[in-house]
């Protein structure tokens, strides 16, 4: 006999993950299921997770949105990639640029070419191949305009953003495709007495909201997947300590910069992210270092605006839920665990699992095989993202007992086989479609300082004169796509600014 399909999706959270849920969902699904979300203003969000990678604008695409709607709606700015600051010693910076550097030749990576060049004597930095880095250092922005019959720009960018006002966006979408949202507190979470599946939730009001499928989108509590099915927590701060978080918002200054910062400090880093009405600034910190009180003093200590409200205080543990999907109930965004924001991933977590939440869309038998799938898939999604924001703390080579731990910590063997391929040949192995690139690894691990004793011979094949005028190309392009962009504030006010009444209203 046929499964009947499912008819009535129940989203527990009105975040960023559960407005991206319900978006996503109702795009795809149609009028076929019904989508009621649950949220409630009296417990509010997180509150903060404003910068993304460039992937967010498949996602913003695949609902159909038009980008200078979505930034002018949510304050939104540019983001050519994240400045590394004082990981080494202090002054010494990086960036992890998004997009292209120089471009591949025969069978090897632009970098290949540029290690034998260097170890011949040639002195240019691997940023100076770079649009994007070199776009990004003089504060500029366009999207790539690529043309027929010319190099591709190797321009990529994401978005940062204010979180209250996309998931503002997202609700108003949302609910013009049908999706029933109520304010209020679940108190109670109802299970089936045989198949121990989540049958209604039960709010404070005595509404009873019920569903086949539940996405527990509540944020770190795990309202449903962890207080009522127990799926359990793999907990990862022997590798990432950092567990308590303050933010605070400050005035804009100028040039508004197309970069996130990510400035190291005694006991963790501190962020940095430039709005359109404000910038975003949090301390990450581990608290075995600081306290939360001296924190929050070097937060504001070293704001470059006036802030704009009270210092906000998170806690966390670094990891991810055992089962992120269990029975009928799976978990999106900070439910399903949280992996802090050095590599502004968590949003993209969310993406990625509302993706694989659509490949294997149950019918109403739930089969194992599925739920076993998706967690697999979402289980390599965050242990490859946790090894590379390990990276950046295993080999940085800053002072302080905070950095001395975290270069004795031992490490992941599929991050430390890494480290050593690269150290040997500079060569970046990327298993299975991971989300970071080998450029990606490649920025990282040579900002930090490690370096590769060798090169891929197959580089050998060209003559001296070749890799000569092979490097000058690569670099004359990087310059001409950087400097033929305006400045990011000129190229928002020209395309996307936001109206000045939602300025004044968003700051106050
Ligand atoms: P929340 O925003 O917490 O939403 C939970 C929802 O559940 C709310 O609507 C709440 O009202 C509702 N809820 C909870 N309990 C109940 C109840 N009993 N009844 C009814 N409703 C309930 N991510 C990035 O990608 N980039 C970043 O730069 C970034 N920075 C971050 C910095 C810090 C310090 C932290 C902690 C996180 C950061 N993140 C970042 C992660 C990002 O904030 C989250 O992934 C994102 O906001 C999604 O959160 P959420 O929707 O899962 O949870």
């Amino acid at each position: 006999m046929m499964e009947r399909s499912l008819t009535k999706i129940v989203i527990a959270g009105g975040g960023t993950a559960g407005w991206m849920a319900a978006s996503a969902l109702a795009r795809f699904l149609g009028p076929s299921c019904s989508i009621h979300l649950v949220e409630s203003e009296e417990i509010g969000t997180v509150g903060v997770g404003e910068a993304t990678i460039p992937a967010i604008q498949l996602f913003n695409q695949s609902l159909g949105i038009d980008e200078n709607e979505f930034v002018r709606a949510t304050q939104g700015s540019f983001k050519l990639g994240i400045e590394f600051a004082d990981w080494n010693e202090p002054g010494h910076s990086y960036l992890h640029a998004f997009g292209a550097i120089g471009r591949p030749l025969g069978l090897l990576p632009f970098h290949q070419y540029w290690l034998r060049y260097r170890q011949q004597g040639g002195s240019v930095s691997l940023w100076d191949y770079a649009p994007t880095a070199l776009a990004a250092a003089q504060n500029r922005f366009a999207r790539p305009q690529d043309k027929p019959g010319t190099l591709p720009s190797g321009v990529a960018y994401a978005y940062h953003f204010d979180a209250s006002l996309y998931a503002a966006f997202l609700r108003k979408y949302a609910e013009a495709r049908g999706v029933i949202r109520t304010d209020g507190r679940i108190a109670d979470v109802k299970l089936h007495a045989e198949s121990g599946n989540i049958e209604c939730l039960i709010l404070a009001s005595g509404e009873v909201v019920r569903g086949d499928l539940f996405i527990d989108c509540s944020g770190f509590r795990g309202l449903l997947i962890e207080q009522t099915l127990n799926s359990g927590y793999e907990d990862w701060s022997n590798f990432l300590p950092c567990n308590r978080a303050v933010a605070v918002p400050c005035a804009s200054v100028d040039p508004l910069t197309p970069f996130t910062r990510a400035t190291a400090r005694d006991a963790g880093w501190q962020w940095r992210i430039p709005l359109q009405h404000r910038t975003g600034n949090g301390y990450v910190y581990c608290s075995d270092y600081v306290t939360d009180a001296d924190a929050t003093d070097i937060l504001l200590s070293t704001l470059d605006g006036v802030p704009l409200a009270e210092p906000r205080q998170l806690r966390f543990v670094t990891g991810k839920r055992s089962q992120i999907w269990k029975k009928n109930c799976v978990a999106l965004g900070l439910s399903s665990g949280f992996l802090e924001p050095l590599e502004s991933t968590s949003i993209h977590l969310i993406q990625t699992g509302i993706a694989k939440l659509l490949e294997f869309f149950p019918s109403s038998g739930f089969h194992q095989p599925d739920i076993d799938a998706f967690n697999k898939a979402m289980d390599f999604e965050f242990h490859s993202i946790r090894d590379f924001v390990i990276l950046h703390y295993k080999t940085a080579s800053r002072s302080g007992a905070f950095w001395e731990r975290c270069r004795n910590m031992a490490i992941p063997d599929s991050l430390a086989e890494k480290i050593e391929l690269f150290c040997t040949n500079g060569r970046i192995l990327r298993f299975n479609n991971e989300l970071f690139t080998e450029l990606g690894w490649l920025q990282v691990m040579w900002g930090q300082g490690l370096r590769p004793q060798g090169y891929n011979p197959l580089a050998d094949q060209l003559t001296a004169e070749q890799l000569q005028e092979f490097m000058h190309v690569a670099a004359r392009h990087a310059r001409h796509v950087a400097e033929q962009m305006p400045l990011h504030q000129q190229y928002i006010a020209a395309n996307c600014a936001a109206p000045p009444r939602e300025i004044r209203k968003a700051s106050s």
